[in-house]
């Protein structure tokens, strides 16, 4: 074997939600050490939607997590929500901090963070914000970029959007990949714990991740997550860890995910993951349709062509219906949709354009 046959490993960051008890770190450490997972993660201050809640065990944590990462020769980090936060994480030497989903959102607390955190070693990952604003997510990026940090990633926990979902966080993959566009140097790692809420539904989002690139998975670890003081449904414990990275890393078809199919997840919540991601590719390829059907309605107004142009429509339907039986899609189902299609398009054109 030549080095270049080794798989990489992922980049892994995983731990509990909160830190709970030393106790509950060092547990979690040894296991995490031992399957080579080289950061952990851990809550200190918990930001809690709901007051009342476990709120996180503040700074005592800092010093028991650096406790573990020195005995166990892990990177040891945590979430920052403001300044002081930030200090005291210096402070305490953290390896990382991670700027959460909640924080993400307001620019004045992440530009004041990237203050206390300027031209320092350490790493930072960001979180996407909750709603699926994907410049306000790039935008802390690069305000910790232009303070000088150069270590810095990104993490994808999905995007509240409301109402029911099988999900808690839903993924939109393909919007989330925008960020690639956008500032393609930087890593960019899946939480899986909090875009699925429920660890029966973590292994497909590793899959999904996977399949879609990521460099990373930042996910929650708790040695008996029935007892977890925060997110007890999404933890996983530290075996299950294991045999997810094992079936994820070298063999594609993971057997984790077979095992959620016959366990929690019925076939048909499967097919529905996959088609949500599929519909959300086809709303998101209309969208950039109708931007480019606006450019070309702009270009026939400023050279004086009408906006209908009957040999071209037939040409569009000719060549459209080819293409489904290429595809071995119904001909009929093409041409009635690229009707609809063309009448929006063309009422595009006719409202944007200037009296004439
Ligand atoms: C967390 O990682 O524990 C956390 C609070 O995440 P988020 O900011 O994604 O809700
Ligand atoms: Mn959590």
């Amino acid at each position: 074997m030549t080095t270049t046959d080794i798989p990489t490993p992922p980049l892994v960051y995983a731990g509990p939600c909160s830190a709970e008890s030393e106790d509950q770190l060092h547990r979690v450490a040894a296991d995490l050490a031992a399957i080579g997972v080289r950061h952990l993660r851990a809550g200190i201050w918990k930001p809690r939607s709901k007051p009342g809640g476990f709120e996180g065990v503040g700074e005592p944590g800092l010093r028991w997590l650096r406790d573990v990462g020195d005995r166990y020769g892990l990177q040891v980090g945590t979430e920052v929500g403001t300044t002081e936060h930030a200090r005291l994480a210096l402070d305490y030497g953290m390896d990382f901090v991670w700027i959460g989903a909640r924080t993400t959102t307001s620019p004045f607390t992440v530009s004041e963070i990237a203050d206390v955190l300027a031209g320092q070693e350490l790493t930072v990952l960001v979180k996407n914000p909750i709603a699926p604003d994907i410049d306000l997510w790039a935008g802390a990026l690069r305000r910790l970029i232009d303070k000088g940090l150069t270590h810095i990633a990104a993490i994808h926990r999905g995007f509240s959007v409301g109402g029911e979902a099988l999900l808690r966080n839903l993924p939109l993959w393909t919007h989330a990949h925008k960020l690639r566009s956008l500032l393609p140097d930087i890593p960019l790692l899946c939480d899986p714990s909090h875009i699925s809420g429920d660890s029966d539904l973590v292994p497909i989002i590793i899959h999904e991740a996977r399949l879609r690139g990521y460099d990373g998975l930042f996910v929650e670890v708790h040695p008996h997550p029935a007892t977890a003081l925060s997110d007890a449904a999404q933890q996983i414990t530290p075996d299950r860890l294991r045999e997810l990275l094992d079936s994820t890393a070298p063999n594609p078809d993971s057997n984790a995910v077979d095992e959620v199919l016959s366990n929690r997840l019925t076939e048909l919540d499967r097919l529905r993951i996959i088609i949500d991601g599929i519909d959300e590719e086809i709303i998101r390829l209309l969208s950039e349709r109708m931007q480019v059907s606006g450019e070309i309605g702009r270009w026939k107004d400023e050279h004086r062509l009408p906006h209908h142009q009957p040999e071209r429509e037939q040409h569009l339907y000719r060549s459209r219906t080819e293409l489904a039986r290429l595809y071995g899609v119904s001909p009929q189902l093409v041409e009635a949709l690229y009707h609809t299609i063309h009448d929006y398009s063309k009422k595009h054109q006719d409202d944007d354009a200037p009296h004439r």
